[in-house]
């Protein structure tokens, strides 16, 4: 017997739950415990309970419904993703993953279905990191990446307390964060990036998340006046800058499928129309999903920097800020979702997120693969974002099929 999720029923609770929050464009402001939070936190809460579950909330205030297996001596196999958005956010990003494993277990009770594993559907706490940074806290603190009591005092822009505001939603639980081991870890999420739609796939099979290093450069050159000092004389910062854009921006050609480049931001000082630049604060952002390429990219950084600076009889400070490195999902959980996608006669692709997310996170403790969906033009953390009611459902049911593969020949 093939057992089917019901799209409609799907398509229904993203539309119910995005009344919690809603914005005039058709997006979402639900910032991590805010009002909107606790109210879209005791919807959910309520919908799985009518469906048996068993509700749990961590010290971080992360939701865990737990539908029983047959077994109690197994680890649950776990369906989650974020149920909090950007100021002006969209009614999908986070909310697919969350409410698609209420539709699984919907889809079990209906159908009868014992599990082997008991299956918890997840809400992870302030995955956006709108309004307290960074982001992914609740499933870093779950996986011993981010200190505990760091996030808990962390604290907003209007100087409100993480801690305090999880406690005034009601959420702040009595389990310890991380104390709670799982088989394995699925994620269902929109592409947030225009790739399957323009190819026309409806299923990404997430192999893993690239990695990304920041770096802050200075450059220091001389202020002098614009029109009393020769070209030749000049020690411009900004010259500088320029030609290290173009070289960041060439550095990901000569590295090849893969690598992404980025120049953000550029400050030129005294940003004054009549001075020659003295000083540039600039920033490189670095991508790519293997180590030994992101190494040689930041080789290539130096080289680069160093050889335009020379030539402006400018001097520089090269800082690499952030490092994070590249994951690689478990092979199992992927095999698993590409199978599901197969017997689904889903037009699929291999891709890599671009994207940071909970699950990026929650592999360092357990086997753990995601599932893309296309959204349309690539948009998301904007109101406009939007995904198809077919492309939600192919979603849904490739889940649905690889929690059961995993529940029937995971380790
Ligand atoms: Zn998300």
């Amino acid at each position: 017997m093939t057992i089917k999720i019901n799209p409609a029923r799907l398509w229904n609770d993203i539309i119910e739950s995005g009344k919690i929050g809603a914005t005039e464009k058709g997006g979402l402001c639900r910032l991590a415990l805010s009002e909107e939070d606790r109210r879209v936190r005791e919807w959910f809460v309520e919908a799985c309970r009518a469906e048996g579950c068993e509700v749990r909330f961590d010290e971080l205030g992360n939701l865990f419904a737990r539908r029983a297996g047959h077994r109690t001596d197994l680890h649950p196999i776990a369906i989650g993703s974020h149920l909090d958005s950007q100021p002006t956010g969209g009614k999908f990003d986070g909310i697919l993953g969350v409410l698609a494993g209420l539709e699984v277990v919907r889809t079990f009770n209906e159908h009868g279905i014992k599990t082997e594993h008991p299956i918890e559907i997840i809400d992870w706490t302030n995955e956006e990191g709108a309004r307290f940074a960074p982001a992914m806290q609740g499933s870093g603190v779950f996986a011993g990446v981010l200190d505990k009591e760091t996030i808990l005092s962390c604290q907003d822009r209007e100087g409100r307390v993480f801690g305090e505001e999880l406690e005034r939603i009601g959420f702040r639980g009595d389990d310890a964060c991380g104390d709670h081991p799982l088989d394995s870890y699925f994620e269902l999420h929109i592409e947030q990036g225009p790739i399957l739609e323009a190819e026309e796939k409806v299923i990404g099979v997430v192999g893993g998340v690239q990695g990304m290093r920041w770096y802050d450069i200075t450059l220091k050159g001389r202020a002098s006046h614009a029109g009393t000092t020769p070209m030749k004389m000049r020690r411009d910062a900004s010259v500088a800058a320029a030609e290290i854009i173009v070289a960041v921006n060439r550095l990901a050609q000569e590295i090849g499928e893969g690598a992404l480049t980025t120049t953000g931001v550029i400050e030129a000082y005294p940003n004054s129309r009549n001075v020659v630049p003295s000083r540039v604060f600039m920033t490189a952002d670095l991508r790519h999903t293997r180590v030994d390429a992101l190494d040689r990219m930041e080789e290539r950084l130096k080289e680069v920097v160093a050889a335009i600076c020379l030539q402006h009889q400018v001097s520089e400070t090269l800082d690499r800020l952030w490092d994070s490195p590249p994951v690689q999902f478990d092979v199992e959980c992927v095999d698993a979702v590409r199978e599901a996608a197969k017997r689904g006669h889903h037009p699929l692709r291999e891709i890599t997120s671009g994207a940071g997310h909970d699950a990026v996170h929650v592999s360092r403790v357990a086997p753990t693969a995601m599932i893309f969906i296309p959204c349309k033009d690539g948009i998301s953390h904007n109101e406009i974002e939007s995904a198809t009611p077919e492309h939600v459902g192919a979603g849904a049911s490739v889940l649905l099929e690889a929690v059961l593969e995993r529940d029937h020949h995971g380790s």
